[in-house]
């Protein structure tokens, strides 16, 4: 079967919504096309947040001095300076705008009146999703492609890009692994298909580490499926070795545990021994490596009901919050020695612990890990204790993408008809991404390709 398009996105994450919606608003005849029975991908399952400097929330909430040059520095440095510098000056540049179209166009509700420090940020910048999740952003990037009238072909499976004259002028794809489909691109194909987490084989072909001892937070279809099919069109790969863990993830399912949010908001972290070892706000590849290195290699975020009243994540997660408790990875205690003896940690350190926590957040100085918001007073409970590992997130490295977002050869050209956007590019994240910077990354992106190849004759 053939069906033919001006622009075909390949896959339904928020870049492959927003790339599709801006093609098809610039007069183009677009079609998305998923491998799976749903749409949303990673995009979905995920906290949803996105970093937008000088958003109206912070104003709202009188947070004063943020600016795109610190979210730029930021995002610079926490990646080891491995980002491309123009690339990442048009995210930071741009951030802002996402959320606002986001906000306006596409009719998400972010929360009013509450922002996120993720690790590594200088100020609170990120905005939350209500619900806390990308479920948000998808329901409704998914409403405005459905007012749009762009067909989504889900359980269709890009399996090559088809070449000709040296132009990427379509995809070959199965459609429930029982029929061949070919969709023509008369002017482009836009690559959104996510990073490549869940695909153990491709991990370790790139960096060793990160075999199948390592779960994964992703979904079953974070192949590296994009990378692979503009590899064979001699697409540049780049940053492939830099694969993120995310540190707070379930022991049993690798799932992100998003009730632990509040760890933004004061939750401390502590060893088997009940000592802290790491300040709570560091990078996320920082915080996975000195979990791993603690006795049994993972940790303890303990909270309690003040902290939760700022982050509130338990009326978020309700769900997740019941299975850890039945699984038993969760307890809630009313004091410091119920607490300890769930997880059989040494009541007397333990407490000595949280007794540090307490006097540092009072002098609003923490001698031990200089947390940088400030550690919140844990003297009353009751109180939280969840065990969590490191499990593999994200995968920074990717194809080599300009400021169209045209796909690059080997020798830096851009290969005709190729497009790409979100976390299959390897171009933003650098070594390491930042808490709210995939959302702002994939809409950013993801709307420019959407907006360049809307303008293609
Ligand atoms: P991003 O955050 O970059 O938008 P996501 O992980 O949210 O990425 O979304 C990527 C989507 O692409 C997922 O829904 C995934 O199932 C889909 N996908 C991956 N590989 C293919 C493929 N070969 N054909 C069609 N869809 C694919």
């Amino acid at each position: 079967k053939t069906n033919n398009f001006d622009v075909v996105v390949v896959g339904s994450g928020g870049g492959g919504f927003s790339a599709a919606i801006e093609a098809k608003e610039a007069g183009k005849k677009v079609a998305i096309i998923e491998k799976m029975p749903t749409v949303g991908g990673n995009t979905l399952i995920s906290g949803g947040e996105m970093n937008a400097p000088g958003n109206w929330v912070q104003k709202k909430l009188k947070i004063k001095g943020d600016s795109v040059k610190s979210y730029y520095q930021d995002t610079m440095k926490d990646g080891d300076n491995l980002g491309d510098p123009k690339m990442v000056h048009i995210l930071a540049n741009n951030a802002l705008g996402s959320a606002k179209w986001l906000r306006d166009d596409i009719h998400v509700n972010f929360i009013k009146d509450q922002l996120f420090q993720f690790g590594g940020h200088s100020y609170k910048r990120a905005l939350i999703p209500v619900g806390h999740t990308g479920q948000e952003l998808v329901t409704k990037l998914d409403k405005k492609a459905t007012a749009l009238k762009i067909p989504i072909y889900t359980n269709t499976k890009a399996k090559s890009l088809i070449k000709q004259n040296g132009r990427i002028v379509g995809v070959k794809a199965r459609y429930q692994d029982k029929k061949n489909v070919t969709f023509n691109a008369k002017n482009a194909v836009i690559l959104t298909t996510g990073g490549f987490g869940s695909n153990v084989k491709m991990r370790t072909k790139y960096n060793k580490e990160y075999d199948k001892r390592y779960k994964s937070t992703d979904t079953a279809g974070t192949q590296g499926d994009g990378i692979v099919m503009a590899q064979k069109v001699g697409a540049k790969l780049t940053n492939m070795k830099y694969i993120q863990t995310y540190p707070i993830a379930n022991p049993k399912t690798g799932m992100i545990s998003l009730l632990a949010d509040t760890r933004f908001d004061g939750a401390i972290l502590v060893n088997q021994e009940g000592n802290r070892f790491v300040e709570e706000l560091e990078r996320r590849d920082v915080i996975s490596k000195a979990i791993l290195k603690q006795t049994g290699g993972y940790t303890y975020q303990i909270w309690n009901d003040k902290i939760d009243g700022i982050s509130k994540t338990k009326a978020a997660h309700k769900a997740e919050y019941n299975e850890l408790i039945k699984e038993g990875l969760l307890y809630k205690a009313d004091s410091i020695d119920e607490l300890a003896k769930d997880f059989k940690i040494d009541p007397t350190t333990l407490k000595a612990t949280i007794k540090k926590v307490n006097r540092y957040a009072k002098t609003g100085k923490d001698k031990d890990f200089h947390h940088r918001a400030g550690l919140v007073s844990l003297a009353k409970g009751p109180y939280y204790i969840e065990k969590a590992v490191p499990s593999v997130h994200h995968t920074m490295g990717g194809l080599v993408i300009n400021e169209k977002t045209e796909v690059l050869n080997q020798q830096g050209k851009a290969i005709p008809g190729l497009y790409a956007a979100g976390e299959l590019t390897g171009v933003i994240q650098g070594s390491n991404r930042l808490g709210g910077n995939a959302i702002a990354d994939i809409i950013t992106f993801g709307r420019i390709a959407g907006q360049t190849t809307g303008k293609l004759k």
